[in-house]
């Protein structure tokens, strides 16, 4: 465990990030994976407490998050006095191709659900930043039209 992954898993946004996806993941990997076996996730952020209780999932689902809270406490994006954009609408997209398909898949599945799981203010946020990154997408696309 590097101490720079230390430090950014204890700032609040990245460890509330971090958490979200392990609801996510445990939302799809109980929806998605009935037949696999699961144990508690095993990884730096369950270390230092950052999801509460540790996910429980299956191998594919803890590969995913041990890649994620990494990517996510050194995102590049994450700069003071910005907002980190949400990945899914990240233009710099740090994952690599098969990690970012099964978080697709996962966001896909869970970000809906998640509403029914206690996490409305989130799912708010992401519909807020989805629709704000549209209309910057048309504006560009306006201005590149001249
Ligand atoms: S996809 Fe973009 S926002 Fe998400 S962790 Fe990677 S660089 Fe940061
Ligand atoms: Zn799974």
């Amino acid at each position: 465990m590097t101490d720079r992954l230390k430090e950014r898993l204890a700032d609040g946004r990245v460890a509330r990030d971090t958490r979200l996806l392990g609801d996510f993941a445990r939302i799809y990997c109980s929806g998605k994976h009935p037949d696999r076996e699961k144990r508690p996730l095993s990884s730096t952020g369950v270390e230092l407490g950052v999801y509460g209780k540790a996910p429980v999932v299956c191998d594919e689902c803890a590969a995913l998050l041990v890649y994620a809270e990494k990517r996510r406490a050194l995102c590049p994006q994450d700069k003071p006095g910005s907002a980190k954009p949400f990945c899914s609408h990240c233009e710099t997209h740090c994952y690599k191709p098969d990690m970012r398909e099964l978080m697709r898949d996962v966001m896909r599945y869970a970000g809906p659900r998640s509403l029914l799981h206690g996490h409305a203010i989130d799912g708010l946020r992401h519909a807020i930043e989805g629709r704000k990154h549209a209309a910057e997408l048309r504006r560009r696309e306006a201005q590149a039209r001249g």
